[in-house]
């Protein structure tokens, strides 16, 4: 890059390190910046620093947010005898979206992968056999992912779960095998949860 100056290039190189953009799109988005104003500038900056010194893990269920507990887990309207466990905080996003399930939620951060040698002790699962120890929990619902590693999670967590007597149900696969909860539309996850079974 060294058509460019410095200033610019290292403008170039941090934003190519962002995933889905390529080195093309990196330049489009640093000319981009460029021309804003100012003003407009530093609040894009500001808003990447903001987000960054603020947002947090709930302590309860793991999601991303700026207060602790979350908005869901501190919702006095949310039914607290449903969890459903994710994957990710972008699964919440893509939960809430459907508007229908008004329970919590636990993130895993990850999926156990035997693969990449990630186990159940590499994600978020302890927590959660504290919070049901510790809160009257009737249901589970498994939202993992439908790939090889989501469903490898969701088998070792009913197994785990299943002897306390709480429900344990698994989404139906109406989101594409090897598909990702975040990309189902509105339509296919609330099919995936009114259709889930029991495990
Ligand atoms: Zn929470």
């Amino acid at each position: 890059m060294k058509y460019y100056a410095k200033p610019l290039s290292k403008l170039i190189t941090e934003l190519s390190r962002l995933p889905g953009i390529g080195g093309k799109t990196a330049q489009r988005l640093a000319f981009h910046i460029l021309s804003m104003d100012e003003k407009e500038a530093r609040s894009l900056a500001e808003a990447i620093v903001d987000a960054k010194t603020n947002m947090k893990y709930c302590s309860v269920c793991g999601n991303l947010t700026d207060t602790d507990p979350c908005a869901i887990c501190s919702n006095p309207a949310r039914s607290r005898n449903v969890i459903c466990v994710v994957e990710t905080p972008k699964d919440v996003v893509a939960m809430e979206r459907i508007k229908e399930f008004t329970g919590l939620y636990h993130v895993l951060h990850g999926a156990i992968s035997p693969m990449e040698g990630i186990g159940p002790e590499d994600i978020n699962l302890k927590q959660l056999i504290v919070r049901l120890q510790q809160e009257e929990v009737d249901e589970i619902i498994l939202a993992t992912n439908p790939n090889i590693e989501g469903e490898a999670t969701a088998m070792y967590i009913a197994r785990l779960i299943k002897p306390s007597g709480i429900k344990v149900s698994r989404i139906a696969h109406g989101i594409p095998v090897g598909g990702d909860l975040e990309y189902a539309d509105e339509v296919t996850l609330l099919k995936a949860v009114e259709g889930r079974r029991e495990l």
